[in-house]
Parts: structure tokens; C-alpha cells; sequence
């Protein structure tokens, strides 16, 4: 057996964050959960915690080729890759990255909300080419301020958003599983209602198999032509056949999207649409907060190798 106690796996970590976590403890790494077998069985047996980073089923099974396993410490908030119910079972620890993204997250949703809506691609299209000077303005687009919004799921980002948005003097609606305290702001029992009552959706759900597809074919219906979708949570809690169907046929008025059901290779029909924005889930993507992300999972790494209470468990 090795005195290596920590495994790295996630192939999106970079060069700074794998640095960070190999020189506070000796540890291997691997691309992928499917890598994980190949280890040497001695070094599997001595993983006590292993620091994940990635969208990549990590179930049952890779759990098992570690009789030691107490943590795995998640990079980002959302853990929907990570089986956790068979990490509970395991008696392993799952921990996650929580608040120290969501400013960015929620600045990126409005930013999206704002760069649709005003046909900001349009615009920046239009002064590169030239075009400004021989054609003159674009048409006219879409005012934000005072507008309706609903959020879909008032978490820690959700929140965020809502705040936002308030500043921008928009009427917030917003559902979740259960009525916050927030006064002035409308609650919706569930997203089909919630849709047929705003201009602009905002998705900011956990992803995972209890909320696929809650943004359904009856809540896009619900929310109309002049509907813009807005999605920075996962792309499987929206039913992503039936938003591709009313952009394309102008039922809905266009989506800003982070997030989608095949990352990095989302559906090509989004390509093709022209009332879209699209960015490659880059929510908490500033050197800020993805520093400060890594220094939490790392946090909580420390605290388990060294026998302290973890900072962010979330089983
Ligand atoms: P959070 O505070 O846990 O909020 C999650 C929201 O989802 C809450 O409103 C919660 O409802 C709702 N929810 C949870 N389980 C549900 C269920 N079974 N059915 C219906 N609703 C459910 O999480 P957060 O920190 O705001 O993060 C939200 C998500 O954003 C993450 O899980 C992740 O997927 C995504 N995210 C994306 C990026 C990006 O780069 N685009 C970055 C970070 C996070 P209640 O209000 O009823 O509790």
C-alpha cells in the first residue's frame, strides 16, 4: 500500500488547480471515472479521498475500486454527476463548491438575459462587418427594464438573479419547492404557471434526475411568442426537443443558454437559430471565483486527510 492518499480526476482541471492540490498532498491523477481501474490495486487501496472536477458519471462502481474512500470533494455546486445516494451508502462523503460562484453565475444569466433580448450578437456583428456604415441601425429589439421575469428554482444563484433583477425594476415571479419569504415577488406552484405569467424564464434548478425536463413542452407553450428562455443550471432541466421546436417555429421569442443536455457538442439545430445566444458553460468562469472554487474543494480535502469537520458536505 502507498502513502498516497488523494486521487485527482477530472481532465477540465487546470495545470494551477492540479498544482495546488498535488503539492498539499501527494496524489495521483486520472482523466475520468473510467480511468480510475487501471491504478495499481496497492495505490487504490490506500485513496482515502478523491478530488473531482468534471461531468462524467462517477457512480457505484468506481466507487468500489476504493476499499478506503472517504470523500469526494466536487469542484462546483452542482454534483449531479456524482451518485451521491451510493456515496451515502458507502458512507462516503460527497462535498461541493457552494456560494463562492453564484455572483458569477448570476451576473452571467443576466448578462445572457440582456445580450438576447437587445441583440447585442447582432449588433456587435453588425459594427465588425462594416455594415453600420453602409445599412445604417439594426431593427429595434426588446426593452429589459420593468419587464416580467420568472425564476425557476429561488436557490443560493436564483436568489442572486432575482436580486439582480429587482435593481432593474423587473416584476420577479419565481418557483420552488416551497414559499420563500420574499415579499413583493410572486409564487408560482409550478413552472407552467409560473411561465404563462412572465416575459423572460430563467432556469436556476440542481440538475439531476428529479428535475429533468420540469422546464417542459407545456411550460415553452405556456410561455409564449414574446418568451425568452434563459437557462444557466443544466441543460437536461429543460425538455430540450421541445424548446429547439418552438425556437425554430417562433413560438417562443428566442433562449440564452449556458448549459446544455450534450456538452461541448450541443444539438446542431441550436446553430442554425438566430434568436439564440449560446456560451459554453463558462457561469463561474472568472479566475476569481474558479479560485476561489478550488480552494474550497481543496478546504475540504485538508479538513478530511486531517480529521477536521468538512466545510461543505452535502450528504
Ligand atoms: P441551490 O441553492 O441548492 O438551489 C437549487 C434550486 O433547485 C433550489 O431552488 C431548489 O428548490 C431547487 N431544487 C432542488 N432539488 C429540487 C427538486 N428535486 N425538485 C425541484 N426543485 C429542486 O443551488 P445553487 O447554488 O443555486 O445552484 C443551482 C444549480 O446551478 C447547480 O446545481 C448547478 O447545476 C447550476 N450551476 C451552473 C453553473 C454554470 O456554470 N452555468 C455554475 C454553478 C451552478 P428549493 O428552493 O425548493 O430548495
Amino acid at each position: 500500500m502507498s502513502d498516497t492518499h488523494l486521487l485527482i480526476c477530472g481532465n477540465s482541471f487546470n495545470d494551477v488547480d492540479r498544482d495546488r492540490l498535488s503539492t498539499a498532498y501527494p496524489a495521483v491523477y486520472v482523466d475520468a471515472p473510467a480511468d480510475m481501474a487501471a491504478l495499481e490495486s496497492g495505490l487504490r487501496a490506500s485513496m482515502r479521498a478523491v478530488a473531482f472536477k468534471g461531468h462524467t458519471p462517477f457512480g457505484a462502481e468506481a466507487m468500489d475500486l476504493f476499499p478506503q474512500l472517504g470523500l469526494i470533494a466536487n469542484y462546483g455546486v452542482g454534483y449531479d454527476a456524482i451518485d451521491v445516494g451510493a456515496a451515502s451508502a458507502r458512507g462516503i462523503a460527497v462535498t461541493n463548491t457552494p456560494d463562492v460562484l453564484s455572483d458569477d453565475v448570476a451576473d452571467l444569466a443576466v448578462a445572457l438575459m440582456i445580450t438576447q433580448a437587445r441583440t447585442m450578437i447582432r449588433g456587435h456583428a453588425h459594427v465588425a462587418s462594416g455594415r453600420w456604415a453602409t445599412e445604417g441601425e439594426i431593427p429595434l429589439n426588446r426593452k429589459v427594464s420593468g419587464s416580467t421575469v420568472g425564476i425557476v428554482g429561488l436557490g443560493r444563484i436564483g436568489r442572486e438573479i432575482a436580486d439582480r433583477l429587482a435593481a432593474f425594476k423587473m416584476d420577479i415571479h419565481y418557483t420552488s419547492r416551497s414559499e420563500k419569504e420574499t415579499p413583493g415577488w410572486t409564487y408560482h406552484n409550478d413552472v407552467v404557471s409560473l411561465a404563462g405569467a412572465v416575459d423572460f424564464l430563467v432556469v436556476a434548478l440542481v440538475g439531476g434526475p428529479d428535475t429533468k425536463g420540469q422546464v417542459s413542452r407545456e411550460a415553452i407553450a405556456a410561455l409564449g411568442p414574446r418568451g425568452v428562455v434563459v437557462n444557466i443550471s443544466r441543460g437536461s432541466t429543460i425538455d430540450e426537443g421541445a424548446l429547439l421546436d418552438a425556437l425554430e417555429a417562433g413560438n417562443i421569442a428566442g433562449a440564452a443558454l449556458d448549459v446544455f443536455e450534450n456538452e461541448p457538442n450541443p444539438d446542431p439545430r441550436f446553430l442554425k437559430l438566430s434568436n439564440v445566444v449560446l456560451q459554453p458553460h463558462q457561469g463561474s468562469g472568472t479566475v476569481e471565483t474558479r479560485t476561489a472554487m478550488a480552494e474550497l474543494q481543496l478546504a475540504n480535502v485538508a479538513a478530511f486527510l486531517e480529521g477536521r469537520d468538512l466545510l461543505t458536505q452535502v450528504n
